[in-house]
């Protein structure tokens, strides 16, 4: 992964061709793993650019689904929220396949303060809400298909601390160097005694992956400010898993029912990012994007209008609350056809003209 700070509408658009031509590479071997393991994977997650599970369990592309909010704070009583997560659910259960859904929470082991800006970083309040809402997915589906667990994602090694059925079993996997399939399976039985065999089988491939990925993490030494904030997007919307970087976007789907809120926080940390020159001014996006499968439906046009909205919404709220981050910003929208991940431009814009009322 070169980080040399490549930036801007260009480099976005470049990057979705390169991770469209290799999802559509991908598909046999896609195909082929979901044939071996076929249960649905979903995780809960928050916004934060760190939190790449597909980079940090070393699974393909399109493998896990992302659903991503401020501090990973979601709530099944949020109209939007709970239709789409009852579709994935019953799409799942009408082709016979388990769920099984990673809530999710974030912190650093090295400093408090490299953890959760959504929960002003403290991680208890980020783990009790992580609780509640495997709960609530529990009083909803029960015990059965789907399955819901708590996991912890610790962003200085990049290891997954998984939570068990129990709440206070919890096993971080950077202190887990076994990787034989029986070993695993041990693992995984004694956090989760009543998950159904199949889920073990397919969330065995996740640890194992992720227990390699620290190892390789600690043997490259990366450095703290790696792991420190340095994103320059700001992504509203869904489709987005083919913004594959560590480190590169906030991303704020539309499932919270105070979005602009979600917009207005993400627009002040990319703020602070430039304000302490950690990123090139020069190269901010606002990339909106939405996702559609069907190209002769409605859904395509839905998905067009949906990102119009969207992005007119993100900029209504920056204009309005973070102003200062417009003579900045980029702004590119778009939809994404989830079958291919090949993003479409709709409009693209290289600087917002700012109404100059402040000359010097
Ligand atoms: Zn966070």
């Amino acid at each position: 992964m070169s980080n040399t700070q490549s930036t801007g509408i260009d480099y976005l658009l470049d990057l979705n061709d390169r991770h469209s031509q290799a999802f559509i590479d991908l598909s046999s071997e896609r195909r082929r793993y979901r044939g071996e393991h076929p249960t649905e994977i979903a995780a809960l997650k928050c916004m934060d650019g760190r939190l790449h599970l597909p980079v940090i369990t070393q699974t393909a592309l399109g493998i896990i689904q992302p659903f991503r909010n401020l501090g990973g704070k979601f709530d099944l009583g949020w109209p939007f929220f709970h239709t789409i997560i009852d579709q994935w659910v019953r799409y799942s259960i009408t082709r016979g396949r388990h769920c099984l859904v990673f809530v999710t929470y974030h912190y650093a082991r090295g400093d408090t303060h490299r953890g959760c800006r959504g929960f002003n970083y403290d991680t208890c309040a980020a783990k009790d809400a992580a609780i509640k809402l495997k709960d609530q997915f529990i009083r909803v589906y029960g015990k059965g298909a789907v399955v819901p667990i708590v996991c912890g994602i610790e962003t200085d090694l990049d290891a997954l601390v998984l939570h068990g059925e129990d709440d206070n079993i919890v096993v971080d996997l950077a202190k887990i160097k076994q990787t034989s399939q029986i070993e695993l399976e041990e693992l995984l039985s004694s956090l989760y005694p009543n998950m159904p065999e199949r889920i073990v089988r397919d969330m065995i491939p996740l640890v194992r992956g992720n227990i390699r990925h620290v190892a390789e993490i600690r043997a490259s030494n990366r450095p703290i400010a790696d792991a420190e904030h340095k994103e320059w997007v700001l992504g509203v919307g869904r489709g987005f898993d083919w913004l594959h970087l560590i480190n590169t976007a906030f991303i704020v789907g539309p499932f919270d029912p105070t979005l602009s809120v979600a917009i207005e926080t993400a627009a002040k940390l990319l703020k602070g990012n430039i304000d302490e020159g950690r990123i090139d001014p020069n190269g901010v996006v606002l990339l909106t994007n939405t996702a559609f499968r069907d190209e002769a439906g409605p859904e395509y046009h839905l998905a067009r209008e949906k990102a119009l909205f969207l992005s007119k919404f993100a900029q209504d709220i920056i204009k309005e609350k973070v102003p200062d981050l417009l003579p900045h910003l980029q702004v590119l929208t778009g939809f994404t056809d989830m079958d291919t991940r090949k993003f479409e431009t709709i409009e693209r814009c290289d600087s917002v003209p700012v109404s100059k009322k402040k000359s010097a």
